[in-house]
């Protein structure tokens, strides 16, 4: 079996963001292979762990991936702050011998958007609406890069690395089985400390919220990076009590068009036909410009606009990802957008501090209070989502009643489709198959 197809057969994705199905990220040949360790969403520690702990893993699997993508150069992108990080990876390089070079940045948000890493390590501008390989250029995560060696060596992804911090009593790193419970995350960590918490499940800045109401719902999955359990009335969570209707007639009212949304917008600066205060405008008072609607499509919902350059509390992060939403329903893509501009003259003295972020969210308190071993969980049950990430949902190939081993396939997609096979996270017997894998542990399974 060649290199994509063990990557294929394990069934893996980007450990982050929106989980591109790795085999097809590395079918081609690339100039550069970038690697993203510069954890970019505030307070995250997952992968700062997995460099501190895999190191050596982390460098071999790069120089075999680099092989297979013929890339001249392998980059990783780091924060100058995370000396340990850069300690653990130098020694790795030199132990193995490897070609990697170590970039180090500064420490600023969203360091780690593909777009604005690319620039950053190689000097080159991603092409509106384009991807990293128009520029010659494979980026991949830390975490995404541990799963290839565990696929590299026969082992498929049935776990995650996941930070749990927030309002809990010991913040941590957890090590779980992909389907199980968020609420029992939250209990490994020793429980809630109030009683009136919402969830994000991610990074503050882009990840998803999670109500605790709807707390029964929710799993870790392969892209499940981080579990926050912020107060309810937190400031990160007041956009989302407003509809698309309050959002924009709060815009109409309020807006001073200051243009402060578009002069910190790290894709505007560099270089992105993207104004977020001109698509508050067209909504609020010049509809007619449909044009400048389609700015949003280049919008990567960073929340730079949102939590920290807006001075009047409005939500263009959140308008432009509902104007996506619907122009991608019409069929629109970023194809018909003018070409990028030159990187801003300002851009370096604009980058957003993460310091200042985090105080500006009123974060500051949360961080760095992860403990430094991380805590297993064996859970009873999980629930595997068939859909966990973009592109086509894996097709379940087993049945109520079937007894099923960790780490056996359990749900497949064809090898061409944009998609990734799912595998049994712990041993037990399948309760039920109904848009996720529902395994029963129970001490009553008997393996034949
Ligand atoms: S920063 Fe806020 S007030 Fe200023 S233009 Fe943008 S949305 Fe309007
Ligand atoms: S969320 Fe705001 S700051 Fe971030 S890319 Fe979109 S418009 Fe720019």
């Amino acid at each position: 079996m060649d290199i994509l197809q063990k990557i294929f057969q394990a069934g893996v994705v980007g450990a982050g963001g929106a989980g591109f199905p790795t085999h097809i990220k590395f079918n081609g040949v690339a100039e550069y292979l970038l690697v993203n360790a510069v954890e970019c969403e505030p307070l995250l520690e997952t992968d700062k762990f997995l460099i501190r702990h895999k190191s050596k893993e982390i460098i071999k699997t790069l120089e075999i991936l680099a092989r297979q993508m013929k890339a001249k150069k392998i980059i990783i992108g780091l924060k100058k702050k995370n000396t340990r990080e850069f300690r653990a990876l130098s020694q790795a390089i030199e132990a193995l011998n490897s070609r990697a070079e170590l970039h180090l940045i500064d420490n600023f948000y969203p360091a780690g958007d593909e777009q604005i890493l690319v620039y950053e390590l190689t000097n080159r501008q991603i092409p509106p609406g384009g991807i990293p390989k128009d520029v010659g250029v494979v980026v991949c995560n830390v975490g995404t890069v541990v799963n290839v060696y565990e696929a590299l060596n026969e082992k498929s992804v049935t776990d995650k690395f996941i930070t749990i911090l927030g309002e809990v009593q010991n913040p941590s790193v957890l090590y779980a089985p992909i389907g199980t419970s968020i609420e029992a995350c939250i209990e490994m960590a020793g429980g809630a400390t109030i009683e009136d918490y919402n969830i994000i499940l991610g990074g503050p800045m882009m990840g998803g919220v999670i109500e605790k109401s709807q707390l029964n719902e929710a799993v870790v999955t392969k892209t499940t990076g981080a579990v926050i359990l912020l107060p309810q009335n937190h400031v990160i969570f007041k956009n989302k009590q407003q509809d698309l209707v309050q959002m924009i007639n709060r815009s109409r009212s309020a807006c001073i068009q200051c243009s402060l949304c578009t002069d910190l917008c790290p894709r505007n600066l560099i270089g992105h036909p993207l104004r977020p205060h001109r698509i508050m405008r067209t909504l609020s008072i010049d509809r007619q410009q449909y044009e400048v609607l389609k700015e949003a499509l280049l919008c990567c919902e960073c929340g730079v606009c949102e939590l920290y350059a807006c001075p009047m509390g409005l939500s263009p992060k959140t308008i432009n990802g509902e104007i996506k939403n619907l122009l991608r329903k019409e069929g629109v893509k970023y194809s018909n957008l003018p070409m990028q501009k030159e990187v801003h003259e300002m851009r370096e003295y604009r980058k957003v501090p993460a310091e200042r972020l985090l105080c500006r969210l009123d974060l500051a308190g949360y961080s760095d209070k992860i403990n430094e071993d991380y805590i297993t969980i064996e859970p009873q049950s999980v629930k595997i989502p068939l859909r966990q990430h973009i592109g086509k949902a894996a097709t379940s190939i087993v049945e109520v009643g079937d007894v099923v081993e960790k780490g056996q396939l359990i749900a497949s997609v064809n090898e061409g489709d944009l998609g990734a096979n799912i595998h049994a996270s712990i041993k037990g017997m399948i309760k039920e198959v109904n848009g996720f894998i529902w395994i029963e542990a129970g001490e009553k399974v008997v393996m034949e």
